[in-house]
């Protein structure tokens, strides 16, 4: 009898310590993440390349391996470590105008070819130099740079006399480079200081492809050696997020992100901190851009630059502009660069209707560079701006 009773008794305990195990078990499945707290995704595991594929590009500085930059436990979300895909090796940033080219040249043949052919007419009658002054104007070149362009090309040409094609050629690309200036620095300040990582704050208005570009971005960098952390500031837009998030895994790159409607300074303040802590090269920082009044503009863009600023100070201001909304792209930058320092111009979507001139026209709006150009939705397809890559690829070489 004491045996049934104590066989009995260990049963109950054995089913007791079973259905404890499942609902507590159940339970830590169940806990939500911390709601407020900006969460911090973690990269896949890198793997090999395998046979076919490039290798990385050698770098300056060896390449900091995930394992080198793990976070402690507590704050990485595993699931993404779990279902993220295997980490990619992007393109080499070099020559990656050259190849992306023939996109470009597809919808400015009315500016580079159009020029040309113009300049190549027997007689440069006055006709023939308001068609020129017309075609410039058309491929939103702006009023003064076309009119600059036109009285160095009359002087150029009268001291020319006899035309070659070759010389025109020669000429127009010589004359558009220096429009577009080929001597300014278009290099993304991403260079880690001795206190902190550089911060590179991508701003402009929702659809020109500010997310897609931090995301591209945050793979030129990889590309180039440096080790990177994305914030999601864009907390208003509902996919932004997960959009970013997806970019970085791709590269091994960790985003902070914070909940739906957060504040997004908070965000990017806690996504530098996390690239301290991490000790990364860069972090790059996707804004919101849904504003549209100048007043909210300013409170918003001008909050999160402070208090970033409280880690150190920013490097980049990077504006986003939708090259094919031409004039509309002017007015957009005007206002960004009344509230917020712009230190480059990355213009998007050059591969659909866009005219080339824009470029010229934006960079003389604003007193600042073009840095980086967009052209196509394919991961490798924004590339370094490169003048003189880009005039051979609007006139021919
Ligand atoms: P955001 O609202 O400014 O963050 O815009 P998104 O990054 O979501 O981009 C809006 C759309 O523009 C997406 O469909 C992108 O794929 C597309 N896009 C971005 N850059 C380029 C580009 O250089 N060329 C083309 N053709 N599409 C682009």
């Amino acid at each position: 009898m004491e045996y049934v009773i104590l066989a009995v008794v260990i049963a109950v305990v054995a089913v007791g310590a079973i259905a404890g195990l499942v609902v507590s078990g159940r339970r830590r499945q169940q806990l939500p993440p911390k709601s407020q707290a900006p969460v911090i995704t973690a990269p896949p595991t890198p793997r090999e390349p395998a046979v076919g594929e490039e290798a990385a590009p050698p770098t300056e500085e060896p390449r900091r391996t995930v394992e080198e930059v793990q976070l402690p436990e507590a704050e990485v979300v595993p699931e993404a470590v779990e279902e993220a895909p295997s980490v990619e090796i992007p393109e080499p940033t070099a020559g990656r105008l050259v190849r992306l080219r023939s996109r470009l040249s597809r919808s400015q043949n009315s500016l580079g070819k159009g020029l040309l052919s113009l300049l190549s007419r027997e007689h440069l009658d006055e006709d023939t130099w308001e068609e020129i002054e017309d075609t410039l104007l058309t491929a939103d070149v702006g009023v003064a740079p076309t009119q600059e362009l036109v009285e160095r090309l009359r002087t150029r040409v009268k001291v020319l006399g006899t035309r070659t094609p070759d010389e025109l050629r020669a000429l127009l690309r010589e004359e558009l480079v220096e429009l577009i200036g080929k001597d300014a620095d278009r290099v993304v300040r991403s260079t880690k200081h001795e206190e902190g990582p550089a911060v590179v704050l991508v701003v402009g208005v929702n659809g020109v492809g500010k997310t897609t570009t931090t995301g591209k971005l945050a793979r030129v960098l990889v590309a180039d050696g440096r080790s990177v952390v994305l914030g999601a500031a864009d907390t208003f837009r509902a996919a932004a997020a997960d959009q970013l998030q997806t970019w970085g895994e791709r590269v091994g790159a960790r985003t902070v992100r914070g909940p739906e409607g957060g504040d997004p300074a908070s965000v990017a303040f806690d996504a530098v901190k996390e690239g301290i802590a991490e000790g990364v090269d860069t972090v790059l920082v996707d804004t919101a851009g849904r504003l549209h009044t100048k007043t909210g503009l300013m409170d918003e863009l001008g909050k999160v630059k402070r208090v970033v600023e409280k880690h150190g100070p920013v490097d980049e201001v990077l504006l986003v502009l939708d090259a094919t909304t031409g004039q509309n792209g002017l007015v957009q930058a005007r206002v960004f660069a009344e509230v917020v320092d712009i230190t480059g111009i990355v213009l998007t979507k050059l591969d659909g209707t866009a005219k080339g001139g824009i470029v010229i026209a934006v960079q003389r709006e604003l007193g600042v560079p073009v840095k980086l150009i967009g052209l196509g939705e394919g991961a490798d397809d924004l590339a370094p701006f490169e003048p003189g890559a880009f005039v051979d690829a609007l006139i021919g070489d």
